[in-house]
């Protein structure tokens, strides 16, 4: 679905090998080396950043957790594309609390794994972010919600941007346009102001991260099954759940937690457990172009919705360049995300690079597409569903909308939270769960990702959430 950006550091994981199930007494298959019958605590389906930060914390809990993942390695779906900005711009206090709760763990992300994985770690990028303002005054709510959580964050006006960003126009130019509209060009009609927060950056190789919280999870006996995928969840009799793969393996479990990112809605249809979800969620096409940073580039991350793009540092000398759904931009929607071709597209590539060129004049746009498409998992309002389900032991981490991987360390522990909860007998629907956030203090709503929440008629349209 998505190829990594070029030469990685994850590189140093032989994340393809498997193991685990032969060890528990399992008989084996040639065709699936390990293949066989047993019995775990919990299955995690999806061994993306979300499923490997939840094996991590189901295993640190003491449950004996195993990880089955269809693809060829660890971070291999839409983690691989992912643009991994950690920034705090959401429209609930828990979103942003979340958020700022989870960028402390990034940048201590030794000490949040417990563990220091020989094959190397994610480095948390610390770049600061501006996110441009196209109505005056239109981040008050999320600056009041800044305040509230502890948010450091600091007001630019268009000279300011001059100072701190000079390679940025400050120009209004929005609403964003198609680039052949007779006015995609015009002169700007106004200045931009917009929000600092200088604790945001991006994580610098997002797959490592998940294969990271992987290599923690097995030191506390979490296993990991790839190339396997989950072709059916029954209900059974001593455990609750029996998970059967098309390599032959039958597992008989308590707990099943679907974190199939935009996979997770076609297996909540297949284990029948969809039936009285309020928000549901989709596949959703994306492309993120790379492109030459010019010496004058922002060296912080932009989000820019005046032309309806955002862009961030990556490496040395390159910017990455993504798209935030512009109304005049149609969505492509996808019925299957292992349909979608991983090659970007000249339209899409233009749209976003002449858009991130208006705003970076120094930027040059090459004659042909670079960059990676990957899928988000969009819910009806923008936001995660990190939740039970009405089927005892069932649980999911998914409707990440192209915005959770900053989450992801802290996904791993609200859910292990709710999964004890739950299974101890909290009624996490009547009377929803409240998680107190160990490094900011922060309380965390658990409400806001229920799958039984009321979709606000004016919830985000966009991955800021
Ligand atoms: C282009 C792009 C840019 C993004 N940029 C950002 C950003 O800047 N900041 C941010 O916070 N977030 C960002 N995101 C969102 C973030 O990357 C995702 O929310 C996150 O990676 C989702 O992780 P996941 O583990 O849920 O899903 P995935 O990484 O997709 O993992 C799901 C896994 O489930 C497996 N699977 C599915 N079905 C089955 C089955 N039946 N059996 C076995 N295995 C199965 C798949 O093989 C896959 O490996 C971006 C996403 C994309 C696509």
């Amino acid at each position: 679905m998505a190829e990594p950006r070029g030469p990685s550091p994850s590189d140093g994981h032989d994340d393809t090998q498997n193991e685990g199930m032969a060890a528990q007494g399992a008989r084996t298959d040639r065709a699936h080396p390990g293949a066989g019958k047993s019995a775990v605590d919990a299955v995690v389906v999806g061994a993306g950043v979300i499923g490997a930060a939840i094996s991590l914390e189901l295993a640190r809990a003491g449950r004996r957790v195993l990880v089955l993942d269809k693809g060829l390695g660890i971070g291999h779906g839409s983690t691989s594309a992912s643009s991994a900005i950690v920034r705090f711009h959401y429209s609930s206090f828990t979103g942003v609390a979340a958020a700022w709760e989870a960028k402390q763990l990034w940048a201590d992300w030794r000490a949040h794994l417990g563990y220091a994985d020989p094959a190397s770690l994610a480095t948390f990028v610390r770049t600061g972010m501006l996110v441009l303002d196209p109505v005056p005054g239109g981040w008050t709510a999320t600056t009041d919600l800044f305040t509230a959580a502890g948010v450091p964050w600091e007001a630019w006006d268009a000279d300011e941007i001059g100072r701190r960003a000079p390679g940025l126009d400050p120009g209004r130019f929005g609403p964003p346009k198609a680039v052949d509209a007779p006015d995609f060009y015009d002169d700007a009609h106004g200045r931009l102001g917009g929000t600092f927060t200088p604790d945001a950056g991006y994580v610098d190789d997002p797959c490592l991260a998940a294969q990271n919280l992987a290599a923690a999870a097995r030191q506390h006996g979490a296993n990991y099954l790839l190339r396997r995928e989950v072709t059916s969840v029954e209900a059974t009799g001593r455990r609750r759940w029996r998970v059967h793969t098309d390599g032959g393996d039958v597992i008989d479990t308590d707990v099943v937690v679907n974190a199939a990112g935009p996979w997770s809605s076609g297996l909540n249809r297949l284990v029948g457990a969809d039936g009285d979800f309020s928000v549901s969620s989709r596949p959703l096409r994306q492309e993120v172009h790379q492109l030459r940073a010019p010496a004058s580039a922002p060296r912080m991350a932009v989000a820019d919705p005046d032309l309806g793009v955002y862009l961030r540092p990556h490496g040395s000398g390159q910017l990455i360049v993504g798209g935030m759904e512009p109304d005049c931009d149609p969505l492509e929607w996808v019925a299957d995300p292992d349909s979608v071709d991983p090659r970007p597209t000249a339209r899409v590539f233009e749209a976003q690079s002449l858009r991130a060129a208006r705003r970076v004049p120094d930027l040059t746009v090459p004659n042909r597409p670079t960059g990676i498409t990957g899928v988000y998992d969009v819910a009806t309002d923008w936001s995660p569903i990190y939740d039970r389900t009405a089927l005892p032991g069932y649980y999911v981490a998914m409707g990440t909308s192209g915005n959770q991987f900053k989450n992801a360390p802290l996904v791993g522990q609200l859910m292990a939270f709710l999964v004890d909860a739950v299974e101890a007998g909290h009624d996490h629907d009547g009377d929803p769960l409240t998680f107190t956030a160990p490094r900011t203090g922060n309380l965390l709503e658990l409400a806001t990702y229920s799958r039984l929440r009321a979709v606000d008629p004016d919830a985000p349209t966009s991955v800021m959430g």
